[in-house]
């Protein structure tokens, strides 16, 4: 078999199990692996550490599929998305919600592959050129252990540039509708598997929806790239006194007025922004509005540790205007989903931000994504999502 040696003191990670193997970390390649062939991988004195899936174009240069001595093959991907699925059951909520990641790649110890079920359809986003060489039995997997046959791809990312991989996006098998409706809990949602973000909605904050919901009664609400409304959804069901949405798309918003209606709201109650959010902020610090909760879930303004700096600038700017919109005791709900911009660094700039504006407040409560979005403990990289609940004194 195929296989790469690593250079002496650089199988310590592998020795803790992160699957990942930069490509400095490689002493000798043996053979000629194709991009996303499974190869061995020994450890500087030659002894084995794992299988992994080869990546040449790609500074992640091998992804390991497994530490043991073993196929990778058919049986090896259905037993890994049944024990993805199965650590799952016990969270998932499944009478009442009907969208739900059944497979977040690294952390179900399957890198690179992410499967997330809209009503009966799985939508499929390919990451790694070893989930690509191993496509055909995934699916095959997938369709057996789900009986679910209706399979979409959303692999239209730039990563897989990275990977030496071409975007895809397209129906696999069976019938997908354009429009689906899912279900989180009482509420519903519109969902266009084809042309929505990620692979359609923000599951991962499916469970902090939940949360913000009991600071919304009575509240004056602004809901800052509100995407097709999930937050304003929530807070409408839990009475809030108003709710302002903000987001730069306007078919985003558009939904998100669609999404009102199908749970019984008129959209005309509401108010709607289509605007730049830092203009629109700025807009409205300087008429002095106030809002007695204020929710930023911004896009990923750090896709790689070099953006981190500007960023970090990013984040600042927001949440400072964020905070000068609080009214005194309100609250500002926070995000980052940028794997760049750590707990701890996130938390500085929401300090520096407050400082500017002026302002005391604390963190009442932190947020992370849900639990069908797990972070393997050998997989730091896995925690991307960061919330705080600030209350402003
Ligand atoms: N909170 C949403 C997800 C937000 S995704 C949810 O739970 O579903 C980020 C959103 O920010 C996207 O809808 C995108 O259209 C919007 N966006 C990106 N850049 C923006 C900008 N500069 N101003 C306003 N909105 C922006």
């Amino acid at each position: 078999m195929n296989s790469i040696v690593l250079k002496k003191g650089k199988d310590k990670a592998a020795k803790h199990r992160h699957p990942w193997i930069f490509s400095g970390a490689i002493h000798e390649l043996i053979g000629s692996p194709e991009n996303g062939e499974t190869i061995e991988v020994l450890d500087s004195n030659k002894e084995f550490l794992g299988l992994a899936a080869y990546s040449p174009y790609s500074q992640i240069r091998a992804r390991f599929w497994t530490f043991k001595k073993e196929q990778i093959n058919k049986d090896f991907f259905t037993n890994r998305i049944n024990n993805a699925i199965q650590k799952r059951n016990e969270f998932r909520n499944s009478s009442s919600d009907t969208a739900w990641r059944l497979v977040h790649g690294e952390s179900d110890l399957i890198p690179g592959l992410i499967v997330d079920q809209y009503n009966d359809v799985l939508a499929l986003q390919i990451l790694s050129s070893g989930v690509e060489f191993n496509r055909q039995i995934i699916i095959e997997s997938l369709k057996e252990i789900t009986g679910i046959q209706n399979l979409f791809e959303r692999s239209d990312v730039d990563v897989r540039r990275l990977e030496g991989l071409e975007e895809r996006k397209g129906l696999i098998t069976g019938n997908v509708p354009e429009e689906m409706t899912i279900l989180e809990g009482n509420l519903k949602f519109i969902v266009n598997i084809s042309t929505g973000h990620k692979t359609g909605f923000y599951l991962d904050q499916r469970e902090n929806r939940k949360i913000i919901s009991k600071f919304c009664k009575g509240r004056d609400i602004l809901n800052v790239f509100s995407y097709t409304g999930g937050f304003s959804v929530y807070a409408a069901f839990h009475q809030a006194n108003a709710i302002t949405s903000l987001d730069s798309s306007a078919d985003a918003i558009e939904i998100a007025k669609r999404n009102m209606n199908l749970n019984g709201f008129n959209p005309v109650s509401y108010e709607w922004m289509i605007e730049d959010a830092f203009k629109a902020l700025r807009k409205m610090r300087d008429i002095q509005r106030k809002f007695d909760v204020v929710i930023l879930d911004p896009p990923k303004f750090a896709a790689t540790q070099s953006q981190v700096e500007k960023a970090s600038r990013g984040y600042k700017d927001i949440n400072l205007l964020g905070f000068k919109l609080l009214n005194p005791g309100g609250i500002l709900i926070t995000f980052s989903c940028s794997g760049g911009i750590n707990d701890s660094l996130f938390q500085k700039i929401i300090s520096d931000a407050a400082l500017d504006a002026g302002v005391s407040a604390s963190i009442v409560q932190k947020l992370i994504q849900g639990p069908d979005h797990p972070i393997g403990l050998n997989f730091p990289e896995g925690s991307y999502l960061k919330g705080f609940v600030c209350k402003r004194d």
